[in-house]
């Protein structure tokens, strides 16, 4: 007989990871990522942690359109890269990121290509990404995925806000390649990247830092932190006191 306790079960959570792709895909139905030579994904990347895909593709072709070339980027100010940037939330951290990841690539290869990468090993090709000072996890495991065939999750704070909501990320783990590879475990492959774009739109939707918005979520019968929520509230209508979460 099985028990069913607060505790999510690898089975909970594989039915939970079910539900997700379905409901998901359904109410946002992402296009296909954009192929990017390695370069571009990683400066993508910087655009793209924390933010929707619109707001980081919009942002991306900006940079693109108002710079004649990566070493225009370069060479530039931050505050010029900033302005580009003046709908994403920390553009000056970003701007001083991009502006130093095209710095450290130039210093390293005289060029802006990093092709090569995808003639080494995954391993080897995440090590030398990792090296550089702008590239942290999120970016390397965007790279990865994204176009060198690799299995990664790129987990920014507002996807690991919302796993955690879930129950498919537990404890207060806070290495990011522990928390990557054991949701790597039950995510295949194939549908890493579609479970980037609905996470980050779910993230941007309703579930909110501050007040996330339960009742209105496509998940919230699956959700641990919903049902509560909800709990709360019909407590609150019929004039329960609800404990203090
Ligand atoms: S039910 Fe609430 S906490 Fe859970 S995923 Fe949806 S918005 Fe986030």
């Amino acid at each position: 007989m099985g028990l069913e306790t607060d505790m999510p079960t690898t089975t909970n959570k594989q039915r939970v990871m079910t539900h997700l792709f379905t409901t998901l895909k359904k109410r946002y139905d992402p296009a296909e990522p954009e192929a990017r030579p390695v370069l571009e994904q990683l400066l993508y990347a910087v655009c793209r942690e924390g933010t929707t895909r619109e707001q980081a593709d919009r942002a991306f072709s900006n940079l693109r359109e108002r710079f004649y070339d990566w070493n225009e980027v370069r060479v530039s100010s931050s505050r010029e890269i900033e302005e580009v940037f003046a709908d994403l939330p920390h553009a000056d951290v970003r701007a001083q990121r991009l502006i130093g990841l095209l710095q450290e690539v130039f210093e390293t290869t005289f060029s802006f290509d990093l092709e090569i990468l995808h003639k080494k090993g995954l391993k080897q090709a995440a090590k030398q990404l990792s090296r550089y000072q702008g590239a942290n996890d999120y970016a390397v495991a965007w790279v990865v995925q994204q176009t060198l065939g690799g299995h990664a999750v790129p987990l920014d704070d507002a996807s690991i806000r919302v796993l955690r909501r879930l129950g498919l990320l537990e404890g207060d783990q806070e290495d990011m390649e522990a928390l990557r590879a054991g949701l790597e475990h039950v995510i295949p492959k194939a549908r890493g990247t579609l479970f980037n774009e609905v996470i980050s739109a779910l993230a941007d939707e309703v579930c909110w830092e501050d007040s996330p918005r339960c009742s209105s979520c496509p998940l919230c019968h699956d959700c641990p932190t919903g049902q509560e929520s909800g709990r709360v509230a019909v407590g609150a209508e019929r004039g329960g006191r609800s404990k203090p979460r």
